[in-house]
């Protein structure tokens, strides 16, 4: 969303409601370079989040399949799926104040295992492996020192 005031891309959102017939949902937002407010009216479903992946084709951001992922990963760990539900709302959140639309898929798997280090040591480690992509088990190791 661009500042009507001085251009810049990047507002977080300050305030987010539907509106009245619940088609759109308005947000009061604040430009993070001359902190001016204004609002903007957003259609369900028109800024659909786009996943680039690391061979550079795109898909579109499917939360299932990140809830998914995440699942796996927290397997057998005193995780529930109400935490990795609060794990992805909490990610989205942080898209949607920065008014992305388009994402590494690197750079969601960092935001998912930057929160999912706070929750659990072992699916930090699975999650890690998968994205990632560990070449050699000295890359493994070196991500489980970062947990210390
Ligand atoms: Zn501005």
């Amino acid at each position: 969303m661009r500042c009507p005031s001085c251009g810049y891309l990047e507002s977080k959102v300050v305030d987010s409601r539907p509106s009245e017939d619940g088609t759109s949902i308005r947000r009061r937002r604040e430009c993070l370079k001359c902190q001016r407010r204004f609002t903007t009216y957003e259609r369900l479903g028109d800024n659909p989040l786009v996943i680039v992946k690391v061979d550079g084709s795109s898909e579109a951001y499917d939360r299932n399949k990140l809830f998914r992922g995440l699942l796996i990963a927290c397997a057998k760990r005193p995780i529930s799926k109400e935490q990795v539900d609060d794990l992805i709302d909490s990610i989205e959140t942080e898209l949607r104040n920065t008014s992305r639309t388009e994402i590494r898929s690197k750079e969601l798997g960092e935001m998912a295992l930057k929160r999912l280090a706070k929750l659990d040591d072992v699916a930090y480690v699975r999650f890690a492996s998968v994205y990632k992509d560990f070449q050699n088990i000295e890359e493994f190791a070196e991500a489980l020192e970062e947990l210390r």
